[in-house]
């Protein structure tokens, strides 16, 4: 149920029955000849098509994220860490106040790790609340799948891309880009950040059948659902 088509009076009925919700997290950055919005596009559809036979209430995802080594590219944009941990903070403090207890996280990029961070902090100053911070794409059986179909996968290569992601008219190159090396450019400004990884794949091949996609997402639906639906305690 997304919360853009829901009015109050329908959120305050859902409260008297149950206490969930989901948070999609997102970011607005670069990923090569995708969508500038992968992230925020994958969080909010995965945590969706998981929360649509439990009736769980979606928040509109979380559309800006820390990316600050992608700033480089034209349309990234990156919130400071301060002002991403106090955004969510506020989000957290107002579901609380209404009578949400068990919220849900689903994150689409690795920046907003820190919002797994604050979750803990948050959940030591309101007990008799949970939150779960949830990676849908590293989770256990997800993850394990796409190593499974292509071990050679990363930010913006193949493994993101999804009918809902691609950009109708853009060709993806066929070759498989070699992968980056990590550790060097974690220590790049963004401008270098932008001259050594080029078009932004981190490495892989740029696409793959949309058979092995739906199979890949597939399960991370289901392993988000497994998440919404317990244990909270
Ligand atoms: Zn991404």
């Amino acid at each position: 149920m997304k919360i853009s088509e829901m009015n109050w009076g329908q959120v305050e009925a859902y409260l008297k029955h149950d206490d969930r919700a989901v948070l999609p997290l997102g970011s607005t950055e670069q990923h090569a000849g995708l969508s500038l919005s992968v992230d925020s596009i994958l969080s909010e559809q995965v945590a969706l098509e998981a929360a649509a036979p439990l009736g769980i209430p979606v928040f509109p995802v979380v559309a800006y994220g820390v990316t600050p080594y992608f700033l480089a590219y034209p349309g990234s944009v990156s919130l400071r860490v301060e002002t991403y941990v106090r955004l969510v903070r506020d989000i957290l403090d107002s579901l609380k106040r209404q009578g949400f207890r068990r919220i849900l996280m689903v994150n689409g990029h690795g920046g907003n790790q820190l919002a797994g961070s604050l979750a803990i902090e948050w959940m030591a100053d309101n007990p008799g609340s949970a939150v779960k911070f949830h990676n849908w794409w590293n989770a256990p059986r997800t993850f394990a799948k796409v190593q499974e179909t292509d071990p050679v996968a990363s930010h913006a290569s193949w493994m993101e891309n999804f009918a809902w992601t691609r950009l109708p008219g853009v060709v993806q190159p066929s070759q498989q880009k070699p992968m980056i090396d990590a550790a060097r450019m974690r220590v790049m400004d963004p401008d270098k950040v932008r001259a050594y990884l080029g078009d932004g794949n981190f490495g892989g091949y740029y696409e793959r059948p949309d058979s092995e996609m739906q199979a890949i997402w597939d399960i991370a639906v289901a392993e988000t659902r497994e998440l919404m639906e317990g244990p909270w305690a």
